[in-house]
């Protein structure tokens, strides 16, 4: 083919392609743009997922009616002018880019006006051509409605999710706005699904409850350095950076790090290395592989930041990536270190739902103080925990009361589908590998992942009489769920009845939770619920849903690792996996235990 210039309708889409990925990133601009129009309250409005219908409306300062065809056009904005501009820029628009975008792949109709015009003004725009403009009643602000994206671009149509899973990105983006603003009002609704409304009361605890639900809210610690000026958008170039914001304590975390938010100037951002920096100051708080929910607003001076990074401007540069680390790392220790108590036996735990206590129905778990309640939790309260464990651990032994050795010896001859030899447990070493004696070698044995192995499988043989092994709830609990946690419970409550959760809904954003899986009986039945949930959000590399529901099930309730175990229970962890159908590898396909052969000692030893 001959070099030719593209047609503008072909490279207009291309840079829309750049902008607009799915619904969620034209909302997310149309916002940005109500946002830097000054707006107090922006209301939300979708059908299909955002799809075939967003409408996003402002009480911003609106456009004049002789500069609305302008904003479409590519390149132009009100916010830049000098390229100098670009060193400090304070709105979260600059490119000049996003509506032109959004009009070339949608039909798009907007109302404007100005607090100082007589009447507003009306465009409608369709594949990027105006069909339609002029004077128009309107209240002073914006409205902007967008139909049918992506219906004349099918290269990108094709990849958009299913509405639904389309509007729970849209949800969760206009939460962490709630999150990012909580001075402002936050309206989303749909044809489906609870609407949402953020108080707009300038508190984010506020704001964190519209989100998380009260509970969590509550519990959260404020992060809070440097200036106090609370609003997001005060952010003068010469001030000092300081950063504003809520983090869970130990006790209330989740299994995975979407819920660690953090915004620069009042940019959401994706940024990393500034997560880890959060997950790393709860180390030695929190166990390994839970994370906080946390919502983090870091004011850096405008010329620190540059914000010129990606096309959809989820990327900062920061002129000094470690000051900005080390801001995040310190504030957030200290918050921690501020509020850790001294833990004591009968500290009363923050339960991260209601009505956990009431149904845990093992009166346990209040010595756990600021530690995580997981199962087979690695702390050193002495001797009570431990027989506990040794409790929680026999509920995971089959019925044969046979000691260990004595079966150790009888499964040689009984067991003919063995995949693994008989080994004799050595030890354990940094509280996390068992070792262990094979006829040919040493074998050292991942706590963790063995037994994930072995509840896996458990979880996914199918029981005798094909009804999940369960366990009634003492009292049913009450688990608040959050919009994206909700939709999924309900979208495969029958994957997850199917495991063992007995629930139903229960108003719009709780569940009702009366019964758990049989090997997460001595879980707290809420917490179990929303990891699980959590892991299954996920969901790696499992194809089915009902496998990332076992898995989920099993990685909440094997034991972690950093847990002190004692011999008969590392020996009945060998057992059981050793009765597994692939016990060399974790449902996730990572080694369970890695095998050191006679020769290879003998070699390392230089004896043969
Ligand atoms: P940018 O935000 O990068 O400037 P956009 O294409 O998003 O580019 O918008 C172009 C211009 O249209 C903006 O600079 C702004 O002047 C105006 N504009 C867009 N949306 C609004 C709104 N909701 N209220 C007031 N002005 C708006
Ligand atoms: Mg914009």
């Amino acid at each position: 083919m001959p070099i030719e210039l593209l047609r503008p309708e072909v490279s207009s889409k291309i840079a829309a392609g750049e902008v607009i990925e799915h619904p969620a990133s034209a909302v997310k601009e149309l916002v940005e743009n109500a946002l830097d129009a000054g707006a107090r309250r922006i209301r939300i409005e979708l059908r299909g997922g955002g799809i075939d219908y967003i409408r996003v409306t402002d009480d911003g300062g609106g456009i004049p009616p002789e500069q609305v065809e302008l904003a479409f056009q590519r390149f132009a904005t009100s916010k830049l002018t000098d390229a100098e501009d670009l060193e400090s820029v304070s709105t979260l628009g600059f490119r000049g880019e996003a509506l032109p975008s959004i009009a070339a792949i949608s039909r798009v109709e907007m109302r404007t006006r100005t607090p100082d015009s007589d009447a507003g003004f009306r465009i409608e725009i369709k594949d990027g051509e105006t069909l339609e403009s002029g004077p128009v009643g309107a209240p002073v602000g914006t409205s902007i409605i967008v139909r049918r994206l992506f219906d004349n671009f099918p290269a990108r149509r094709k990849f958009l999710r299913a509405p639904n899973s389309e509007q729970t990105r849209l949800q969760t983006l206009i939460s962490l706005y709630a999150l990012a603003y909580p001075e402002i009002v936050f309206e989303l609704s749909a044809e489906r699904g609870r609407p949402f409304a953020s108080p707009g009361s300038g508190s984010l605890r506020d704001a964190a409850a519209a989100v998380y639900g009260r509970q969590i809210a509550e519990s959260m610690i404020r992060v809070s350095t440097g200036s106090d000026s609370p609003d997001t958008r005060s952010n003068e170039s010469d001030e000092e950076p300081s950063l504003h914001g809520l983090i869970t304590p130990p006790t209330v975390n989740r299994a995975n790090r979407r819920n660690i938010n953090l915004f620069v100037n009042g940019r959401l951002i994706q940024n990393q290395s500034l997560v880890y920096a959060v997950v790393q100051s709860y180390h030695g708080f929190m166990a390994e592989r839970r994370y906080p929910v946390a919502a983090l607003n870091i004011r850096m001076p405008l010329r620190e930041v540059d914000v010129n990074a990606h096309p959809a401007k989820t990327e900062v540069r920061f002129r000094h990536e470690n000051r900005a680390f080390g801001i995040v790392q310190r504030a957030v220790r200290a918050a921690l270190i501020e509020h850790s108590p001294v833990p004591e036996v009968g500290h009363r735990s923050i339960s991260p739902t209601p009505s956990t206590s009431a149904s845990s129905g093992s009166g346990t778990r209040s010595t756990a103080a600021f530690w995580p309640t997981t199962p087979f939790s690695s702390n050193t309260r002495g001797q009570q925990q431990a027989t506990q464990s040794a409790g929680r651990f026999d509920s995971l032994i089959e019925p044969s009361q046979t000691p260990p050795e004595a079966r150790a010896s009888t499964d040689t001859n009984t067991t003919p589908r063995q995949a693994l030899p008989i080994l004799r447990v050595l030890g354990q070493v940094q509280n996390t590998y068992v070792i262990a004696e094979g006829p040919d070698g040493v074998f050292m044995i991942d706590q963790h992942a063995a037994h994930e192995r072995v509840m896996f499988e458990r979880v996914m043989a199918p029981s005798a009489d094909g009804a999940p092994e369960a366990q009634n709830l003492l009292d049913t609990a009450l688990v608040e769920l959050d919009d994206a946690h909700m939709e999924l419970a309900l979208a495969r409550m029958e994957v997850i009845s199917g495991m063992g959760f007995v629930l139903e809904q229960f108003g719009d954003n709780a569940i009702m939770l009366r019964a758990i899986p049989a090997l997460l009986t001595d879980s707290d039945p809420a917490r179990a619920l929303v990891d699980v949930l959590d892991m299954m959000q996920d969901g790696g590399e499992f194809e089915s849903w009902e496998e990332r529901a076992a898995y989920s099930i099993a990685c909440h309730g094997a034991i972690r690792a950093g847990k002190v175990m004692s011999m008969d229970e590392m020996r009945e962890l060998v057992r059981q996996l050793e009765r597994c159908a692939q016990p060399n590898t974790c449902p996730h396909g990572r080694p369970t235990m890695i095998h050191m052969s006679a020769g290879r000692l003998e070699r390392e030893f230089g004896r043969s």
